[in-house]
């Protein structure tokens, strides 16, 4: 049987976790068949990895030629520091100091052409940003195998094909399973532990890409798709999925269990869990994903399963996406007009953005949307166009936004057909004077989403999490 475990930023983020993470590996393998790993870029403090990398290039672009240098400098430091303390002297460190000298070598050449062009392509920013992955897997390989445990970085551009759709690669799954049958198998079957980047991929015809930020997740429930692995483990810095975000109710707790499809929407509306897309591979193959903490093993976590025990038939998480506005598009002559709303949308997606929330009273006279704040003026302005004719003819009166307004969400499967729940939120956020400006409940039932003033959202968020039962 085969485990996925992947390992977050923090967990490899200094010797320290690194030896922790390391102890971690070595027990799983005595419990599990095959093992296959997948680490994060080192998440130093006060600056992760993949921001630094990407600040060198950002920087290198505007005509700046001393940050990326730093930043190079730093990283060195980062990475160097972790060796030495990690690995005792001799030919293995070596190899693993020439090794990450190299990729910062290559990191400097990058930046100093992105300079020099005055050009930065999402191309030329997977192939920088994905260094830290490449650098970490092999600092951690190295250690596992001082310590006697068999293993070996692999670099998942040899694993992961996607499309060429940089900085936000899918994968290509048909292709990646062959790849993953290809190249760990042969690994797997000589006990051999394979540590494998998080986060990148590359096309076809192996060019560097990466699965969006925070993609290491998604890499790992890809493996464990292509492998099948019987579970994914998610390891990282909490203790599993919390009922809220724990900085604006302090008492929120762990979540035992969840159904994909409840954390798709967590992930959605705001929970910093995992990555959204992490459980589709999951879906596919019915393989149950656990997320644990590894400053706090012993901690079950959450366990991410089809189907889940419903919580008492209630509300089992709540969320808030803050910085974001409400877009209304306003006027009586909408009424029974077709292809308003198609026209809204298309103005809004010419404009990149995506949409968070969307509602429409029956009355037909408003449709209102959510997008992320710094978007509004140019939503405004696209729709402002594309309705140029209505609003001359004052079949719309107005399109308008408010800003600084908050999507409250509220998680749970077994909402689904249990009456009552909406009222209860309802009157939970009636009682506190918070008004609610738009709601929409998806048709799955498994959530519900309120926008309120962004001032009430600690009120609104605390109020909704004393409803989850448990
Ligand atoms: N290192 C990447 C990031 O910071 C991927 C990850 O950590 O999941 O976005
Ligand atoms: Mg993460």
């Amino acid at each position: 049987m085969t485990l996925v475990m992947k390992f977050g930023g923090t967990s490899v983020g200094n010797a320290t976790a690194i030896r922790e993470t390391a102890e971690l590996i070595r027990q799983a393998k005595t419990e599990w068949h095959e093992l296959v790993v997948v680490a994060s870029a080192m998440g130093s403090r006060p600056e992760k990895v993949t921001d630094l990398l990407l600040r060198g290039a950002q920087t290198a672009v505007t005509g700046d030629d001393e940050t990326y240098r730093q930043v190079a400098a730093q990283l060195r430091h980062i990475h160097q520091t972790a060796i030495h303390e990690l690995l005792i002297d001799g030919v293995e460190k070596e190899e693993v100091l020439a090794e990450n000298g190299r990729f910062l070598t290559r990191f400097e050449s990058l930046c100093q052409a992105v300079h020099v062009l005055g050009e930065l392509t999402p191309r030329a920013l997977d192939a920088i940003s994905g260094m830290g992955e490449q650098m970490s897997v092999r600092i951690l390989a190295a250690y596992l195998r001082q310590q006697g445990v068999a293993a070996q970085a692999v670099d998942a551009t040899q694993l992961i094909v996607t499309d060429a759709n940089f900085q936000d690669a899918a994968p290509l799954m048909e292709s990646t399973r062959e790849r993953v049958q290809a190249q760990l198998r042969p690994l797997l079957d000589q006990n051999i532990i394979p540590i494998v980047t998080g986060f990148i991929g590359a096309t076809a015809e192996g060019i560097p890409t990466t699965l969006g930020r925070g993609g290491s997740d998604y890499s790992a429930a890809i493996l464990g798709y292509a492998l099948p692995a019987r579970e994914v483990w998610i390891w990282t810095d909490v203790d599993g999925v919390m009922t809220a975000d724990p900085r604006l109710v302090p008492d929120a707790r762990s979540i035992p269990m969840l159904s994909y499809r409840e954390v798709s929407e967590l992930a959605y509306y705001g929970a910093r869990v995992l990555h959204p897309k992490t459980m589709r591979p999951c879906v596919a193959h019915g393989i149950p994903l656990r997320i644990k903490n590894t400053f706090n093993p012993e901690h079950p976590g959450t366990v991410i399963v089809e189907t889940a025990v419903n919580g008492n038939g209630g509300v089992k998480a709540v969320t808030a996406i803050t910085d974001v506005s409400l877009i209304t598009i306003e006027g009586k002559g909408m009424i029974g007009v077709p292809g308003i709303a198609a026209r809204a949308f298309g103005a809004v997606a010419r404009t990149n953005v995506s949409v968070l929330l969307i509602s429409q009273a029956s009355s037909e006279q408003s449709i209102c949307f959510v997008t992320p704040s710094h978007a509004a003026d140019r939503v405004i302005t696209s729709l402002s166009e594309e309705f140029a004719v209505e609003l001359h003819r004052q079949d719309i009166d107005s399109i308008w936004a408010q800003q600084d307004v908050a999507i409250i969400t509220a998680v749970g499967a077994g909402m689904r057909g249990t009456p009552g729940i909406a009222g209860r939120i309802f009157s939970a956020l009636g009682t506190q004077q918070v008004n609610i400006i738009a709601i929409a409940q998806g048709s799955s039932e498994c959530s519900i989403s309120l926008v309120v003033d962004g001032k009430d959202t600690i009120t609104a968020v605390r109020y909704i999490h004393q409803l989850i039962q448990t």
